[in-house]
């Protein structure tokens, strides 16, 4: 593969020995390469710490595809010359289109190009603690090592934050239950019966992989109709154009005016802002799952899950049907494909004075234009700014606005 030559590297992150480190960014998924990569851009001696892509390499299914297009799947850098594009051309290969999904395996391959070329000096350790004083923050790393740093932006993605119903902790100490991030490999569950919780791409997505595996799933979801986004060209030229433009998050006017304006919905009152993004691109799947779905995988829609427990080594489900009445489903394993809920209190690395002066808003940070959180020179971006910035902060198309904000302002 041409690897980026010496000529064409940004600027070597240099900690200052002695003094507080100018900034530091926790985190090396898209969000965390994405700022270090542009505040490296701009000169910023930085110090950036965590596993490349650990959530797509530890927390997704092999097998898997990204929902998002080629062209919505690229890390964001100052020049614009290390997209999922640039890294085909490098592998010799083409751009690939709107219909060609992208493996989470290229992916990382990907993330990790990225990382060496535009962040080589990333500190493949983990944070135990960010608390601040008056120096500055102090930060804690797993290896022993302490040291001070003026800022900081937290890039620490969605790991924390996996949601799970109310009422599942017995039969998940019990290994009987688990959240969609625990699987690497959903082989693991072959010759089982899987009921899958959700109706959104990951519920979907394992719902197909369970089966290809050659176990049984059975989708269990509210809602009483499964979507799946539209084939790419679906409609005619002038209809997409006028009635559903393109956007990295999907066509449609709203979905590009969310893209584009990230800053703009800020501005919007806090309700508006959280009910957009607990409601914009609700659960479904991508087109292409359809046909590995649909008439393949026992699904039971309008469910509510009323309760769940162990019944003989096995889980039984008791589900509210429309109307009032109930049924069981027996299975003997619950997969919850339920997303994630940013909590900020359930961020281990925040010290507790740091956490105590943070403003916040259900869960999530209130952040100011740059990204900054109440404590000042603490920065959030990824997931836990999506309630300030809207959804494309929840996907990898929104690196470029995040890290090109924090940077200019920490230049
Ligand atoms: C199943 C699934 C499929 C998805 N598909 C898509 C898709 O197709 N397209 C898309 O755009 N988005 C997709 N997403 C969303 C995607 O995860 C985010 O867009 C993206 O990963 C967010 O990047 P991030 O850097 O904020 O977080 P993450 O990718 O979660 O990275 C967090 C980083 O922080 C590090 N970290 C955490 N804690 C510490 C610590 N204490 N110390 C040091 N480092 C730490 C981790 O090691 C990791 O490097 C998907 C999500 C899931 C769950």
């Amino acid at each position: 593969m041409d690897r980026p030559s010496e000529g064409r590297r940004p600027a070597r992150s240099a900690p200052v020995s002695g003094r507080a480190v100018p900034v530091t960014v926790v985190g090396a998924g898209p969000y965390g390469l994405a700022t270090a990569a542009h505040l490296l851009g701009h000169r910023v001696p930085v110090r950036v710490l965590g596993e490349p892509m650990e959530s797509w390499r530890e927390r997704m299914p092999t097998g898997m595809y990204l929902k998002s297009s080629p062209s919505a799947s690229s890390l964001s850098d100052p020049a614009g010359r290390y997209r999922l594009a640039d890294f085909r051309a490098a592998e010799g290969r083409g751009p690939g289109g709107p219909a060609d999904p992208v493996p989470v395996e290229e992916f990382v391959r990907y993330g990790l190009w990225f990382q060496q070329a535009c962040v080589p000096d990333l500190e493949r350790t983990a944070v135990r603690s960010v608390e601040a004083g008056r120096a500055g923050f102090r930060i804690a790393l797993a290896d022993g090592e302490e040291f001070t740093s003026a800022r900081v932006v937290l890039a620490t993605g969605l790991a924390p934050f996996p949601h799970l119903p109310a009422g599942l902790a017995p039969l998940v100490a019990a290994g009987l239950a688990s959240h969609s991030c625990e699987h690497r490999d959903l082989a693991g569950l072959a010759g089982r019966r899987v009921a899958v919780l959700g109706a959104g791409q990951s519920a979907l997505e394992s719902a197909a992989l369970l089966r290809e595996a050659g176990a049984e799933p059975t989708v269990v979801a509210r809602t009483g109709r499964l979507l799946f986004g539209e084939p790419p060209g679906t409609g005619g030229p002038a209809v997409r154009r006028l009635v559903k433009p393109g956007s990295p998050l999907g066509p449609g006017w709203s979905l590009l005016a969310f893209a584009r304006g990230p800053a703009a919905f800020r501005q919007l009152p806090d309700h508006t802002r959280l009910q957009l993004v607990r409601t914009v691109l609700g659960p479904s799947g991508a087109w292409w799952l359809r046909e590995r779905v649909e008439g393949r995988v026992p699904v039971l829609l309008g469910r509510t899950l009323r309760s769940a427990e162990e019944r003989s080594g096995a889980v039984r489900l008791t589900l509210g049907r429309p109307g009032g009445a109930t049924e069981t489903l027996e299975a003997d394993h619950l997969l919850a494909a339920t997303g994630y809920r940013v909590d900020l209190d359930r961020l281990p690395l925040l010290g507790p004075g740091t956490r105590r002066a943070l403003r916040l808003l259900e869960g999530s940070p209130r952040l100011d234009a740059d990204f900054q959180s109440s404590v000042p020179g603490l920065y959030f971006t990824g997931l836990a700014a999506a309630a300030t910035f809207g959804p494309v902060l929840r996907f990898v198309c929104g690196t470029g606005h995040a890290a090109r904000r924090i940077a200019g302002a920490l230049r």
